[in-house]
């Protein structure tokens, strides 16, 4: 009766995970499908402004998926699972090939595109990314690629080689979600960035907490220190706003400033503002 028992949970046990293995299955195929057809994928884009001057510096490009039956969907679950299926490249590339048109069309001043470490396993990475810039027109000083703390922290030869071989072309390199994961002055020192952007979670507890205040200032500093710049995200207050505009920080992101912006909405914008971006393009 207990072994009766103990197959019979197992079953249910297997059955469940069956049923989640499936919707993950199906998820990929979707997935595959709107990178295939181009439907349904979308980018919109978020303004990063100059603290100093309150003048819109640039953008960060955030894909979107509306999913046929599930409506919208969020990068943070799409891309694990095209991280995990092998369609990471297939996405990050089609992102990238987007933003850096959208570009060109707007006169935007520069654009930042988040880039997956595993995009990194690719030795070629650098290759196609100097292909989608010959390809679409973008100078490659007006592309910024957002990396995260962990590629630093598997201390790669080859994702030096190719970091450097990007920046050597004048793409900038930002460190994301700066302050979430482990890296090190020496990290930093090794692979060379060229802006950190200070994870929301801290500029959240801005006024709040004295010493995450600190420790953004010594982030500031140690900007300062490296010829980093510094951009703070989720700036989502007058107060955090001030307090980072009187600690040096360079550039701002968050609510408070701009939501993310559907491409149309952008160009609107920035053509209504007269940016001189425009003018120039
Ligand atoms: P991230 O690169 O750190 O992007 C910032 C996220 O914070 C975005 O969420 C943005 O909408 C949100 N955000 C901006 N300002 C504020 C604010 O003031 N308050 C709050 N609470 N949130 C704010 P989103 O668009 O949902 O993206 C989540 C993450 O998904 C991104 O984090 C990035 O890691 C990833 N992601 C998005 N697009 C791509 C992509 O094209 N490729 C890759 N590899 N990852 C992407
Ligand atoms: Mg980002
Ligand atoms: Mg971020
Ligand atoms: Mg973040």
């Amino acid at each position: 009766e207990a072994k009766g028992n103990g197959r019979g949970r197992a079953q249910l046990f297997a059955g469940e995970l069956g049923d989640a293995v499936r919707e993950r299955r199906m998820l990929e195929l979707d997935l595959r499908m709107a990178l295939l057809n181009d439907t349904g994928l979308e980018l919109v884009y978020q303004p990063i402004f100059e603290a100093s001057t309150g003048e819109m510096a640039g953008a960060e490009a955030l894909v979107r998926w509306e999913h046929a039956t599930r409506g919208r969907m969020s990068p943070a679950t799409f891309i694990p699972l095209a991280e995990e299926r092998g369609l990471i490249d297939m996405l990050g590339f089609w992102v990238m090939r987007q933003a850096c048109a959208y570009a060109v069309a707007t006169g935007l001043p520069w654009v930042a595109v988040n880039v997956s470490p595993v995009q990194f396993r690719d030795e070629r990475f650098a290759e196609r990314v100097f292909e989608i810039l010959a390809e679409t027109g973008l100078k490659p000083k007006r592309l910024e690629l957002e990396i995260t703390e962990g590629l630093l922290l598997q201390n790669s030869p080859m994702v030096q080689e190719t970091l450097r071989h990007l920046r050597a072309s004048g793409i900038r390199v930002a460190l994301d979600d700066f302050g979430t994961g482990y890296s090190s002055i020496s990290y930093l020192r090794n692979h060379g960035v060229d802006k950190l952007k200070i994870d929301q979670s801290f500029t959240a507890q801005l006024g709040k907490d004295a010493e995450i205040e600190s420790i953004m200032r010594s982030i500031i500093d140690l900007g300062r220190a490296m010829h980093m710049k510094v951009t703070a995200e989720g700036v989502e207050t007058e107060q955090q706003q001030q307090m980072l505009q009187e600690m040096g920080c360079n550039q701002l992101q968050g609510y408070l400033l701009s939501r993310p912006l559907t491409s149309e909405r952008l160009a609107e914008q920035f053509a209504a503002a007269g940016s001189p971006a425009v003018r120039r393009a």
